[in-house]
């Protein structure tokens, strides 16, 4: 089998479809719909993509070490680099599946559970609202919304949730000055004021949750080591579950100082990509779950080989999970094999129509939980209704053998 073109999208969720010359079509994904690289990733994707043309799509690794090796950047080259990489080699495993007639997890090793335990991610954006407010994120402020929005997560099913409760900042602001807030809390000291709030919301969650309601929290890497110290050991008592990337993780040995200082295990990983950028965090074991994004770490070639490292230090997997379908699909797959596998982060902005009408195929957690379909691939494809309404470039025999 060899694949003939490679049609790359930018939209809401930065896209591939790779086709071969035995009719078989896989799709990928370059987990930057978010922050502000789409188009070097979509650019990234239509590069790689040349490389690719005329290759075995069931040749995984060779292809990982052709992208790797072979374009001066693959090596250290970063999350773009990485997020192409991860593309491409999503669809890949799509084509495998399909020619096979099998859904991936059964050629990455089989299931090693039934269903996928899946936590209600990003509460502080609240839960559902996303939908009846018309798409538009909302922000909560007040420790009573938390309360509201932890109840609405349990009665679907949700027995863990995960909530940022400093995103909001102290005031009502609109996203981008509650970013600027949040910049000033980087001095080694932040206001008595922001922390007693962001206590006082998770103290809320935890009265809407009661003892069965595990909670993680997530920092987005906004707090320095001490005020994420500082603030870890005031939550301690709601018994937090993890503590999500408590400062910015590009200096593994500010999280043995934060380890160090505190009694709730630590998690990091969505902006930590490949082998090599997780290695000395498993040396030092100073996180306890790893949280790769599949879409931007090398896809799941990459992403089974962090796992398995990971394993080998007693550290939990749960892949980090903010992208389109075809992201959660690709997540799952994995999900579902590997051992160490700790549950499924289901983000809030699922609700949004852009992921809701962006699959083919509706699915969603039931009860809490993600059950694993039998579909052949990764289980999902992007419609065409939505694709239709993405930018598009196509890569193709032609285009490579032109040079361009
Ligand atoms: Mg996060």
């Amino acid at each position: 089998m060899k694949i003939t073109s490679v049609e790359c999208y930018k939209g809401p969720f930065i896209t591939v479809k790779m086709n071969t010359d035995e009719g078989i079509s896989g799709f990928g994904e370059a987990g930057l719909s978010y922050g502000c690289c789409q188009t070097a990733a979509w650019g990234n994707c239509q590069d790689f993509a040349k490389l690719v043309i005329g290759m075995d799509p069931f040749d995984t690794e060779r292809i990982y070490e052709h992208l790797h090796r072979h374009t001066f950047w693959g090596m250290n080259g970063g999350v773009t680099v990485s997020a192409a990489m991860a593309a491409l080699d999503i669809a890949c495993w799509d084509i495998k599946g399909k020619a096979l007639g099998l859904p991936v997890y059964k050629l990455l090793g089989g299931k090693t559970r039934g269903a996928m335990r899946t936590y209600a991610s990003q509460l502080q954006t609240g839960w559902k609202t996303l939908v009846t407010r018309e798409d538009k994120a909302v922000l909560l402020y007040d420790p009573e919304d938390y309360y509201d929005a932890v109840k609405d997560a349990v009665a679907d099913g949700y027995d863990a949730v995960k909530i940022d409760p400093c995103f909001a900042g102290l005031i009502p602001e609109d996203f981008a000055t509650a970013y600027l807030h949040r910049g000033d809390n980087l001095k080694g000291v932040y206001p008595a004021a922001l922390r007693n709030i962001a206590v006082e919301r998770i103290a809320a969650a935890r009265e809407a949750g009661g003892d069965k309601l595990d909670i993680i929290i997530e920092i987005h890497g906004t707090l320095d080591a001490n005020t994420s110290v500082d603030l870890a050991n005031a939550l301690e008592p709601y018994r937090i579950l993890y503590y999500e990337e408590p400062t910015m993780p590009s200096n593994p040995k500010v999280f043995n100082h934060i380890k160090n200082r505190i009694n709730i295990p630590l998690a990091t990983g969505e902006r930590c990509y490949t082998r090599w950028g997780f290695r000395q965090f498993f040396e030092d074991r100073s996180i306890d779950i790893a949280q790769p994004d599949l879409c931007n770490t090398g896809g799941i070639t990459e992403g089974k080989k962090i796992a398995d490292m990971a394993y080998v230090y007693d550290i939990g997997v749960q892949f980090h999970s903010c992208g389109g379908p075809i992201a959660t699909a690709a997540a799952l797959q994995l999900e579902a094999v590997v051992p160490n596998f700790v549950m499924h982060e289901f983000h809030n902005g699922n609700f949004q129509s852009k992921f809701r009408k962006g699959g083919k195929y509706e699915w969603m957690p039931v009860n809490g939980q993600f059950h694993m379909c039998d579909r052949p691939g990764i289980g999902q494809e992007m419609s065409e209704e939505a694709m239709a309404t993405y930018e598009k470039v196509v890569i193709s025999d032609e285009r490579a053998s032109l040079g361009l």
